[in-house]
């Protein structure tokens, strides 16, 4: 315990904070408080060469590395991802050029690392995404080769996202790599606990966590936004917003507005956005369903019901399924 303890002087975490936040994760991982706070000292411990990252991105707008650097706040979660060494993140890393570049190759040649990408990668030709010349394609194949696992963050890293519904058919990881261990952590962006959780789950139990079909994990992507939703009520009686300017309908049904939360699996509903504080519905917004592999184009357009994926969640109500 002692370098943990070290760690949490240095970044000025209270233990009350700290076993707060590991108490949410151990229920997650169906640990007990004190079995989970002793399996992340160990791993903290004896993080002595830490695991190596290669984080790439492709087709992007940056947005998941957006949500991965606020973990920077609260620090528990730096505390945490001090444990890896990012030896390449286009965005983030302090070097360029050939430096940059000849990290990366000797990583990669290293192998033994965990692979991150975010962004889609083109699938129509190697005209689109030339990331220093090469199609990121070839990068995303290159890379994968010698990693342990790999994180698709975000939409378009898992399942193609808006990329997929333009001309370069933006595909996921997983339509490309075979024969690697592949997670994908869909959403748009990244949720921030997702991605910490993952990275926590592997380093403290040494296997990847319970996967679903679409390899997102069961523990953050099992249950329905709809079926967490605290406007529920209002569905099942018919209560649907039409003007959003009208107070008597503030907390009415969003289905009708292009809500896709009957067929979006994710916990945001329960883990909410920005360290807890809200999300899209409880905002007044309809969700987009951003965590589905139809996202975009199956969710489209957003904010009315005339989407394809508004005539499956009708014809699921009008059999009586939801
Ligand atoms: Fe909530 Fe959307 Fe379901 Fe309505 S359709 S209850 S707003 S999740």
């Amino acid at each position: 315990m002692e370098r943990l303890e070290r760690d949490l002087e240095f970044y000025g975490v209270s233990r009350r904070d700290f076993l707060k936040y590991c108490a949410s994760f151990a229920v997650l991982f169906g640990l007990s408080e004190l079995e989970f706070t002793r399996r992340l000292a160990h791993a903290v411990e004896k993080a002595e060469r830490k695991p190596p990252v290669i984080w790439l991105e492709g087709q992007d707008c940056a947005g998941c590395t957006v949500s991965f650097a606020g973990l920077l706040y609260p620090p528990v979660g730096a505390i945490i991802l001090d444990k890896l060494s990012l030896r390449y993140h286009e965005t983030l890393m302090a070097s360029a050029g050939e430096l940059a570049e000849s990290v990366y190759h000797e990583t990669v040649k290293e192998g033994g690392y965990v692979l991150v990408v975010e962004g889609s990668i083109p699938s129509s030709d190697d005209r689109f995404c030339l990331v220093g010349g090469r199609p990121f394609r070839e990068i995303v194949l290159e890379a994968s080769k010698n990693a342990t696992c790999i994180l698709a963050v975000g939409a378009c890293a898992s399942f193609g996202g808006i990329p997929k519904a333009t001309v370069s058919k933006g595909m996921g990881v997983k339509d490309l790599v075979s024969g690697k261990p592949i997670i994908n952590l869909p959403t748009c962006p990244v949720h921030p606990d997702h991605l910490v959780g993952t990275i926590l789950y592997i380093l403290t139990t040494g296997k990847l966590p319970e996967l679903d079909d679409f390899n997102r994990p069961k523990m953050y992507y099992s249950q329905s936004i709809h079926d967490n939703c605290r406007r529920r009520g209002h569905f099942e009686a018919g209560n649907f917003l039409q003007d959003w300017n009208d107070p008597a309908q503030k907390d009415y049904c969003l289905f009708e507005k292009g809500c896709k939360g009957p067929m979006t699996y994710a916990d945001c509903p329960i883990r909410r956005w920005n360290s807890g504080t809200n999300f899209c519905i409880d905002c007044g917004a309809p969700c987009v369903g951003c965590a589905e592999p139809g996202f975009y184009d199956e969710m489209s357009p957003i904010y009315t019901a005339e989407s394809e994926a508004s005539r499956k969640i009708l014809a699921l109500k009008k059999s009586g399924l939801i």
